[in-house]
């Protein structure tokens, strides 16, 4: 209950960006108000990256046991049991979400259950009770976007929220976007021995990473099977007697059992208040400076609704950050290509800074340097039987400006590289330093040490 009070901070959503911000806030002494109309959690935790990321675990455990013999082991994959993977899948979310549930709950925040709306610009209503904020916070997330005419009904037309509560492994899928989230489904879906047919309008799979990440994937796809069409733009669906008939732009059909949905996520701004209160839109989402200051005075916003990367830590980090700001200790605007990214789909595809085509319109194409250390000469990845690479991008004479990997697993080297990014390092300084044999990250040890002119396990 709000009790007619003055909150410090009254944060509207509470996935990702919201908590983020009520947790940091309340660290600060500052008085904290959290509304929420669904699971603490959000998106994120409840119907995104947690269980996504379980389901990809479950299966590359199929795959590994598929392919046992290659490493001297026998075993025998006898099957997928759905009910299994989900009850695993739902486990670790439920543990995630009573931890966090205590977080907030120990942390001395309001926390408030259900649907608030923006009645004035610094105040929400919720239940008909009013929350008013000395500033308020906007992080009302995303929703799963679908195209004009493409009409989703959770049985044989779906969103990744319907895909992650299916029951049995379908024989057969059409994944419409070749994105983080359409490659993801159609890896999970892959591994547990279903059909899968990649369409996507862009010339190539995961087109916002460096071309030549888009061609690995690409490659490793078709040697497991999994078959897209690029450049290909959705025309129609229609159900038939078994499933669903995609057309194509051309003409070209497809049929499968089912059609997944994954074409962006749009913002959830509508009809809670916004526009009434005379904030900014654009196309949906809320624009904000670079410190998250929406045009309404103490009004921020952060997370998927602020246009940018839609990333579960970069809501974390924008959420920190306005805590802090409100706090009034001028933290350090945060550099969006300073985020990493990872696509979890095996092979994983990991990347900081910017694609070696950005960097090269940005400092000019003379000014730019790059070198890919093929994971072939890595000990480690020999082991795992992994096949990719570790792609420096770097200013000549300058910092790393880029890194972009691709094999099993490199998600985890992510951490390294946003550091050496992040720290501007020269090559020369990330080759000084020592990396454990044999581990992944002297993949990337290596890939410094070529472009600071003294390879070890390359050619020069
Ligand atoms: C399938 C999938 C996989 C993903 N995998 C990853 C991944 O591996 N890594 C990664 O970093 N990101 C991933 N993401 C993206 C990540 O989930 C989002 O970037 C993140 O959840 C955004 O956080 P948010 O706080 O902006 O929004 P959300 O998490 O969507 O939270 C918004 C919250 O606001 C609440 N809300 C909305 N309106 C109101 C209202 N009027 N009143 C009260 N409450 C309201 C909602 O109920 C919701 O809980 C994935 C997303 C999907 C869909």
């Amino acid at each position: 209950m709000s009790n007619g009070d003055t909150f410090d901070v009254v944060v509207l959503g509470g996935g990702s960006g919201g908590y983020a911000t009520a947790l940091r806030a309340a660290q600060l002494n500052l008085s904290v108000a959290l509304i929420e109309k669904d699971k603490l959690g959000g998106t994120c935790l409840h119907r995104g990256c947690i269980p996504t990321k379980a389901l990809l675990h479950a299966g590359e455990v199929a795959d590994q046991t598929r392919e046992s013999e290659q490493f001297g082991i026998k075993a025998e994959l006898v099957g997928v049991d759905m009910a299994g993977v989900n009850a695993y899948m739902d486990s670790v979310v439920a543990r995630l979400y009573k931890g966090l549930q205590g977080l907030v709950s120990s942390a001395k925040i309001t926390y408030a259950a259900g649907e608030g709306r923006l009645v004035a610009p610094n105040t929400v209503e919720v239940n008909g009770e009013r929350y008013v904020g000395r500033n308020v916070v906007l992080a009302t997330g995303s929703y799963s976007k679908t195209l004009p005419g493409l009409d989703l009904d959770g049985e044989r037309v779906i969103s990744s929220e319907d895909a992650l509560t299916l029951d049995r492994v379908p024989t057969s899928v059409i994944v419409l976007g070749g994105g983080v989230i359409g490659v993801e489904f159609a890896s999970a879906w892959r591994s547990f021995g279903a059909d899968v047919t990649i369409v996507e309008a862009l010339p190539r799979l995961v087109a916002g990473e460096d071309e030549e990440c888009s061609k690995a994937v690409e490659r490793a796809f078709r040697k497991r099977g999994i078959a897209f069409k690029v450049n290909s733009p959705f025309e129609k669906v229609e159900r038939t007697d078994s499933g669903v008939r995609v057309t194509i732009a051309g003409g070209e059909t497809i049929e499968a059992e089912l059609l997944l949905v994954a074409v962006g996520r749009g913002p959830v701004t509508a009809n809670i208040g916004y526009e009434q209160q005379g904030l900014t839109m654009d196309r949906g989402f809320v624009p904000t400076d670079e410190r998250l200051r929406t045009n309404l005075p103490n009004v921020y916003a952060v997370g998927d609704i602020v246009p940018g990367l839609q990333l579960a830590h970069r809501g974390f980090q924008q959420g920190i950050f306005v805590a802090e700001e409100i706090a009034g200790l001028n933290p350090r605007v945060i550099d969006e290509d300073g985020i990493p990214r990872v696509t979890y789909c095996d092979p994983e595809v990991a990347s900081m800074g910017l694609t070696e085509a950005k960097a090269r319109e940005q400092y000019g194409a003379d000014t730019v340097k790059t070198y890919s250390y093929n994971l072939g000469g890595n000990g480690k990845s020999q082991i795992l039987r992994t096949a990719g690479f570790v792609k420096l991008v770097s200013v000549v004479d300058g910092p790393v400006v880029g890194v972009h990997m691709v094999g099993a697993r490199v998600g985890e080297l992510v951490g390294e590289a946003q550091l050496i990014y992040n720290w501007e390092a020269y090559p020369a300084e990330v080759a000084q330093l020592v990396h454990a044999h044999p581990t992944q990250t002297e993949a990337l040890g290596e890939a410094h040490l070529a472009l600071a002119g003294k390879p070890l396990h390359a050619h020069a």
